[in-house]
This record gives structure tokens, C-alpha cells and sequence, in this order.
């Protein structure tokens, strides 16, 4: 069986780990280069772009993760895990660096004050016909995308990219994670287990 590791800088690593655990997985925290030797795939969890980027680079992280990912490791990220896979981001602090490898650029923060966090039912048919119950805080969206970049899910009133995919990498705007709902971790697992 693959191992799964979620990348435990800051953020909401156990979360992850539960919803894994539903999905059939079990999976183990990296925080070390050797930590990500180890694992087969990884889920960049939700928490503060910002801060994930920092104590990445303080590890000694950020190219390792760079480096598998340009290798083909499967990655999931949600939220700032969505901003740490992006190749671009608007609205970052000075010198805001990520991992990259999803040919998206995604807006930090992006639905603005008065909707720091809401949440929405989305349109997801990769995950079958039920809608899938999104939770968003202080979100990024998607602003534009490559084209080997596949739309998973939109904001139904907005029409704002939520969930996307390209090849191994899969990100959401939102929290699977918080949910009861394992299906985004279980079509992650179909991206570890197919690669
Ligand atoms: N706003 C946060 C950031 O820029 C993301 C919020 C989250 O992960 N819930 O990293």
C-alpha cells in the first residue's frame, strides 16, 4: 500500500489524517526532507500559506517538495495547500514563495471580508451526482488556469474555480477536511493508486 504523508508544518494536519483514515488510508505527519522521503504521496493541508511557506523553507523543505512534485509525487492540498500547489499566487505577502507544479493562478483571500468564511453546496460530478457540502475560510479561488488544467467545481452563485486537477495534483478552495464528506480524500487516493 502507498504511504501517505500530510505535510504537518502548521495547518490543519489531524484533520486530514481522519479523513485519510475514512477513506482507508492510513498516514503519517512529514516535517523533514527525510520525512518526505518516505512517503508516496502528500496532503498539503489548509492553515496559512504564509506561515507553511516560512517553516518550509526553514526545514530545508521547499525544493525537496519541489522536487517530488516536478517528479510526479500525487499531491492534494486544500486551502493554503491549494496556494502552496499553485505556480502563481495574487494577493501574497512580499517574496511569498509556494511549491508550485499546477499551472493555476490562485487569488489569497480572495471572497473578501464580508464572506471570510461561508459555506456552499457544489456541483462536483467527479465525485458522482450528490452535491458536495463546501466549507470555506478566508479562501483562495482559482483566477486562471492552464491548459492542462482540469475545473473540478465552481462557487454555484459566482461561478468561481473552486476545485481543480491537473494530472497527479488535485486542490480545493475548501475544507474537505471539516466535513463528514470523505470523497475528495478518497479521489485522491484514486490519483495515488492509479500512479
Ligand atoms: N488565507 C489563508 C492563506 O492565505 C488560507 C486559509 C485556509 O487555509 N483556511 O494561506
Amino acid at each position: 500500500q502507498p504511504i501517505v504523508g500530510v505535510l504537518a508544518l502548521q495547518g490543519d494536519v489531524r484533520e486530514h489524517q481522519r479523513m485519510l483514515a475514512d477513506a482507508g488510508a492510513p498516514s503519517t505527519p512529514v516535517r523533514t526532507p527525510d520525512g518526505l522521503a518516505a512517503v508516496d504521496a502528500l496532503v498539503l493541508p489548509g492553515g496559512e500559506s504564509t506561515t507553511i511557506w516560512r517553516l518550509a523553507r526553514t526545514f530545508g523543505l521547499l525544493e525537496p517538495l519541489r522536487r517530488r512534485v516536478a517528479e510526479g509525487m500525487p499531491a492534494y492540498g486544500s486551502c493554503a495547500g491549494m496556494i502552496m500547489l499553485a505556480d502563481r499566487i495574487e494577493g501574497g505577502v512580499a517574496g511569498q514563495e509556494t511549491v508550485g507544479g499546477m499551472d493555476i493562478t490562485v487569488r489569497r483571500n480572495a471572497f473578501g471580508r464580508q464572506v471570510d468564511s461561508f459555506e456552499a453546496d457544489l456541483d462536483f460530478p467527479a465525485l458522482g451526482p450528490d452535491p458536495l457540502h463546501a466549507v470555506f475560510i478566508r479562501a483562495p479561488w482559482v483566477e486562471k488556469i492552464g491548459d492542462g488544467v482540469e475545473v473540478l467545481a465552481r462557487v454555484p452563485s459566482t461561478g468561481n474555480i473552486v476545485a481543480v486537477r491537473q494530472g497527479r495534483l488535485l486542490a480545493t478552495s475548501f475544507h474537505p477536511e471539516l466535513t463528514a464528506d470523505a470523497r475528495v480524500h478518497a479521489l485522491f487516493l484514486d490519483i495515488v493508486k492509479e500512479a
